[in-house]
């Protein structure tokens, strides 16, 4: 964030005295509400109310099955800048599949300890425990706090819930993802339209139709992105390929 920030040729300030808690939890004591940039747009809006700064920034993370197969973990990271003078936001994202997102329902301190190092606690944070439960916990700093957590688990249900703590301050690889969709959206940002000049002018989808090399069957692989102004609604594309190999034509190889 500092460092899109400087790109954008302002200072970073802070915004204190919120709990962004109360925007939603990843644990489900409070459920979000809204799509991922919508709940970074609450955020980026907040930090101007609250400082009375001219620009806001925000942020949002989900993370869930990868949208390929399903079967690894994925990350999203949006990063939205608000506007306030203007009320426009620019939004960027980020996504991959390194998340350290990882659950596990252990009964025994074995198998608690080598989930904890697996997961690179305590440089990566663990929650302990369910909401409700007489051991839940966000905030254990080392293993002697965590043993001494998950020993009334054991002794009273033989069973103790544990999951990384997606919540960025607590997560080095949520923090890396960050920094990557604050950089994309420098990037955005200083891109101004060319009908209007308004800042942000970038892409909102992909365009497929890509032809296939062997039949120019046009198939369903993007042939361009669609560029577009959030302010002026001027929309432009920009070609990625003409073709695609035959493997991926749906006439071909379907
Ligand atoms: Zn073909
Ligand atoms: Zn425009």
């Amino acid at each position: 964030m500092q460092g899109l920030a400087a790109r954008l040729g302002h200072d970073l300030i802070l915004a204190e005295g919120f709990d962004t808690d109360s925007l939603g939890t990843f644990t489900n004591e409070r459920s979000r509400t809204g799509t991922q940039v919508e709940a970074a747009l609450a955020k980026a809006r907040l930090a101007c109310e609250l400082t009375g700064a001219e620009f806001g920034l925000g942020s949002e993370g989900s993370f869930g099955p990868d949208p390929h197969m399903g079967t690894a973990a994925w990350g999203v990271e949006v990063v939205v800048c608000f506007d306030a003078a203007s009320g426009q936001h620019v939004h960027a994202a980020a996504q991959g599949p390194s998340t350290n997102y990882r659950q596990a329902s252990v009964s025994s301190w074995p198998q608690a300890s080598a989930f904890a190092e697996q997961i690179g606690f305590p440089g990566h944070g663990l929650i302990v425990g369910r909401p409700g439960e007489a051991w839940f916990d966000k905030e254990l700093g080392s293993m002697e706090a965590l043993k001494t957590h998950a020993a009334p688990a054991f002794l009273q249900q033989g069973e103790l819930w544990l999951e990384t703590d997606m919540r960025a301050h607590r997560n080095p690889t949520r923090m890396a993802m960050i920094e990557a969709a604050a950089e994309a959206l420098a990037a955005r940002w200083l891109q101004g339209c060319p009908a209007c000049a308004a800042p942000g002018f970038g892409p909102i989808r992909l365009i497929p139709g890509a032809l296939c090399e062997c039949c120019a069957y046009p198939t369903g692989a993007a042939k361009a992105q669609l560029l577009a102004c959030a302010v002026c609604g001027h929309e432009q594309a920009a070609p990625i390929r003409a073709t695609v190999p035959a493997q991926r034509c749906e006439m071909c190889n379907p």
